[in-house]
């Protein structure tokens, strides 16, 4: 007996083409096929007689069959299929091309389906390749929104038509992962309704409705996974670091600068957070430059100078090392250290990689930096108490997860980013999250000035570089992103040093890119930080985090490749001192829509108000993958952002009373082990 367990081999008649094509698309299952959804429907549910037809549009007609005969065409050198079928008020041509045996598979006589729009040939209306359907009270392919499906070679539009219309009737033994009250509560359809409207809609409203279901199913499982952590985050125990306002106020009144509101109000929240023995697990966002690194350190002192240790994670091995010097420069006091792939140092010395995780495995006290290779198995803190994760989105999920699981009690959790996320997303990604905000940027901070420069007006670029540089600053020259392989990318990078170094032969130019080792990595950074270069010619490398406040020029070549929020963290490396500062786009391809795009971006220096336009240039899918989110969202789009609060409700409403989710076996199953971001 076929059920919706079976495997689409078992389905009768299906041919071994067939079910090879169908695990193509990923469908292996009768299951799996209900779930193939169409991508768009074909509007043939508009009847005509035949006598009222008009050219062009979409229609179907009903007709018996008055003549079906095959030709072969030399000139075309193909065999067709040519007929007349009629109804009560006329007849009309129908040809097919290229299909001569349906002369035999349509008999005289019969009545059919066709659907197709009608044209002119020789001053009478024809039809030509129409689907044909002989006439049912079910139509699959005519007369109604037929579904269209995603293909692959061996596969015809009307054979999946079939066979998912063969096996709909299976739909009604799916059992809805939806609870009923919450369909009747939120007005959604229930599964079965949704996959039979999803395939053979009756209207367009009945699409939407079953679109409107899935998207909801899906963010209501986001949320409930996001609550239930958040619920079981609170029974759990953290450490309880008291905070020391002396402590806070000696270490704020010894910076050369003031706090800005926002970053006062963040430390105020984190150290708050910190005192209690529920796990912190809170976001920092601040657009780039808004200075969330020395609220990191504040929290971070905290801990340290109370003997427990905090680890700060980095996506890059540069950053890592710019956070180690600012690091040792702010808590000269305290033990610092840095682990990556190249690195193991503590605080001004070498240390060898086994002796330094030995002491961290002892539970010495200090602020332990690094990237991935902080993570690794044999990295085990002793007493690890607030763990800080800058550029969080640059972290796997999994990777992110590895660093809670590695102490007994909870460390604190702290994330730090600048993805600009468009805040109605915001509650659907970081829904288990608490979240503060620096909104102000640092004192004194001018907005950097954006031009695009055309072909042509090269030279006067580099006529104004050279007058910032004599004044004595610096520039960034990002070139273009080429394939993430990179080996290219190093090479256009070697490239432009070498123009550069024709063009400003005054001038010292280096070069940065990812496969330097890291020595060599820092080497670059130190003379550039020194102002030792004048100009730094980098591959996309220098994204994220760093920091040289000289530097007021960022010139973006093959700007158009890179997406909005990518070029807004470019920008963002300069503008990082009361200096004007400018950032110069050069685009290799001048078409208007591209022309616009960067137009768009040099009007705005707001992070957020970028996010929300990249949004829509490039879509959903493009800008939050399921890498950087831990989510895969196949239905929900931004579109249905309001039916985030109703699906986070439901998830607490039902968590509040069943944690483990034990009356919900199906819902219990769908989230078990899944991981999500844990920010
Ligand atoms: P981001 O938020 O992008 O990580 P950073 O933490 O790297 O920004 O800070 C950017 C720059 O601003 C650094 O050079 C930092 O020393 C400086 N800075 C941070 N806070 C302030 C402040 N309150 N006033 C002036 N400069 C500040
Ligand atoms: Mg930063």
């Amino acid at each position: 007996m076929l059920d919706i367990n079976s495997s689409t081999s078992e389905i009768p008649k299906i041919t071994k083409p067939q079910i090879a094509a169908l695990k193509k698309l990923g469908v292996f299952s009768v299951q799996d096929l209900l779930f193939y959804f169409p991508f768009r429907y074909l509007d043939f549910s508009k009847f005509s007689t035949i006598s009222s037809l008009k050219p062009g549009g979409n229609v179907t007609i009903k007709g018996v069959i008055k003549n079906i005969e095959s030709r072969f065409s030399f000139r075309s050198r193909m065999s067709m299929a040519e007929a007349v079928i009629s109804d009560e008020t006329g007849s009309i041509k129908v040809i097919w091309f290229n299909q001569g045996y349906l002369a035999k598979t349509l008999k005289k006589g019969e009545e059919i389906f066709l659907a197709g729009s009608p044209e002119y040939y020789k001053n009478s209306l024809q039809l030509t390749n129409p689907i044909y359907e002989k006439a049912s009270d079910f139509p699959i392919h005519t007369s109604r929104l037929v579904p269209v499906y995603h293909l692959t070679s061996q596969l015809y539009p009307k054979t999946l038509r079939n066979l998912i219309a063969f096996v709909l009737p299976l739909t009604k033994s799916i059992t809805d992962i939806l609870p009923k009250n919450i369909l009747s509560n939120q007005g959604l359809l229930d599964i079965v309704q949704t996959v039979n409207y999803s395939h053979f809609p009756e209207n367009l409203q009945q699409v939407e409705e079953a679109k409107k279901r899935l998207a909801f199913e899906e963010i209501f499982l986001n949320q409930l996974l996001a609550q239930k952590y958040k619920l079981e985050l609170q029974k759990k125990k953290s450490f309880k670091i008291k905070f020391d306002q002396n402590l806070i106020k000696n270490f704020v009144s010894s910076l050369p600068f003031e706090l800005t509101a926002g970053q006062k109000r963040a430390a105020w929240d984190i150290l708050q957070d910190m005192e209690k023995t529920l796990p912190m697990n809170r976001l920092l966002e601040g657009d780039v430059g808004s200075g969330k690194t020395l609220v990191a350190f504040i929290a971070a002192l905290q801990a340290i100078d109370l003997k427990y240790q905090v680890a700060l994670l980095a996506p890059t091995e540069i950053l890592a090392a710019q956070h180690f010097q600012t690091a040792k420069k702010y808590l000269d006091k305290y033990k610092i250290g840095l682990l990556t792939n190249h690195y193991s140092k503590l605080n001004n010395n070498d240390e060898p990689k086994a002796k330094l995780t030995s002491l961290i495995k002892e539970g010495m006290p200090g602020l332990f930096i690094g990237t991935h290779a902080l993570l690794q198995k044999n990295v085990k803190f002793k007493k690890l108490a607030l763990a800080i994760i800058d550029e969080q989105h640059r972290f796997g999920v999994e990777q992110r997860a590895n660093l809670l699981a590695s102490s007994k009690k909870i460390p604190h959790l702290l994330s730090l980013s600048a993805t600009p996320m468009p805040r109605t997303l915001q509650l659907a990604y970081y829904g288990e999250l608490d979240i503060s905000q620096i909104k102000s940027k640092p004192a004194g901070r001018k907005l950097i000035i954006t031009r695009m420069a055309k072909k042509d007006a090269r030279q006067k670029a580099y006529d104004f570089i050279r007058q910032q540089i004599k004044q004595g600053r610096q520039a960034f020259v990002i070139t273009p992103l080429i394939e993430e392989s990179d080996v290219l990318g190093v090479k256009a990078a070697k490239s432009e040093v070498e123009s550069l170094k024709n063009i400003f032969p005054e001038f010292k130019t280096g070069l940065m890119h990812g496969k330097l080792k890291g020595t060599e990595k820092e080497q670059v950074m130190a003379d550039f930080l020194a102002n030792k270069l004048n100009i730094l010619v980098s591959t996309s490398v220098v994204e994220v985090g760093v920091d040289v406040p000289n530097a007021t020029v960022m010139v973006i070549e093959g700007a158009e490749r890179f997406g909005l929020a990518q070029l807004h963290q470019f920008r963002g490396r300069v503008g990082r001192s009361e200096k004007q500062s400018y950032c110069i786009l050069f685009s290799e391809n001048e078409n208007q829509e591209s022309l616009n795009r960067l137009e768009d971006f040099s009007k705005t220096n707001d992070g957020f108000a970028l996010a929300e336009l990249d949004l829509k240039l490039r879509g959903f899918g493009e800008m939050y993958g399921s890498q950087q989110s831990g989510w895969n969202f196949k239905y929900f789009n931004p579109s249905y952002t309001s039916l985030i609060p109703a699906a986070r409700q439901e998830a607490l409403d039902i968590l509040m009373n069943d944690l483990e989710l034990d009356q919900y076996p199906l819902l219990k199953e769908k989230t078990k082990g899944k991981v999500i971001h844990f920010e």
